[in-house]
């Protein structure tokens, strides 16, 4: 097992609220995670502290190796198009679009030709068990189907990380489970690690490990 992260000592104030006080965490390149905690305990911010969509006021993050944190804004985005996968509670597909135009879409930026997004973007669909789905646009799709879609797209830029808030939170905790399972497959499938915050034991159950945060401190591990 090779170490991916290395978080050390994270704060994040917004204000006079102390959102993450002191985090650290480390995570091998397979492993699969749960975070758990009320809300406003700090879960988001530091998924967002670990995504690099937020900047720690104080402490370090290595990923395979790399300080992120000495990044710019630019090269931070190509950081995270080539390392992060991002899946959220509400889905955030763009509703005009179809499955497969949702899944191709953080193709655009790359040199990948049409064709080949295309294809990309089909084997990822098939690969969570929306091959079936290809032209229909969120509006028509089930909750879990659209979570799936979105899935799909995180993992269109074959990340190392996935970094689930919540994605089963708008879910009945029979489809909650199955989207589980279907991160557990695309963990063992891809070599991609995951952390998933979710509010559910049930849900957490499903990860390897389950740490606990409280006034943006862990309290458990
Ligand atoms: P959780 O995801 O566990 O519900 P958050 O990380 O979203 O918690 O929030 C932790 C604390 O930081 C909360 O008190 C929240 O109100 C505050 N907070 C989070 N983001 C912001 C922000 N952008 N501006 C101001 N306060 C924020
Ligand atoms: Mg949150």
């Amino acid at each position: 097992m090779t170490n991916l992260l290395q978080a050390d000592k994270l704060y994040k104030m917004f204000g006079q609220v102390s959102a993450v006080h002191g985090i650290s965490l480390s995570l091998n390149t397979t492993d699969f995670l749960a975070v758990m905690g009320r809300s406003g305990s700090g879960k988001t911010t530091t998924m967002h502290l670990l995504a690099g969509l937020e900047s720690p006021d104080s402490g370090k993050i290595l990923f395979n190796g790399q300080d992120i944190s000495k990044l710019n804004e630019d090269s931070l985005a190509l950081w995270r198009r080539d390392n992060i996968g991002l899946v959220f509670q509400a889905f955030h597909l763009i509703p005009t679009l179809s499955a497969l135009e949702n899944v191709a879409f953080p193709l655009y930026p790359t040199t990948v030709t049409a064709k080949e997004r295309h294809r990309m973007a089909v084997n990822r669909l098939e690969q969570v068990g929306m091959g079936q789905r290809l032209k229909h646009r969120p509006g028509e799709l089930s909750g879990g189907e659209q979570q799936r879609v979105a899935i799909a797209r995180a993992l269109i830029n074959n990340p190392n990380l996935i970094l689930a808030d919540e994605p089963t939170g708008n879910l009945d905790s029979e489809t909650g489970i199955e989207v589980m399972h279907l991160l557990r497959k695309l963990n063992q499938e891809e070599n991609v690690a995951i952390i998933i915050i979710t509010h559910d034991l049930e849900v957490a159950k499903e990860a390897d490990r389950v740490i606990r945060v409280k006034d943006g401190e862990i309290v458990k591990n």
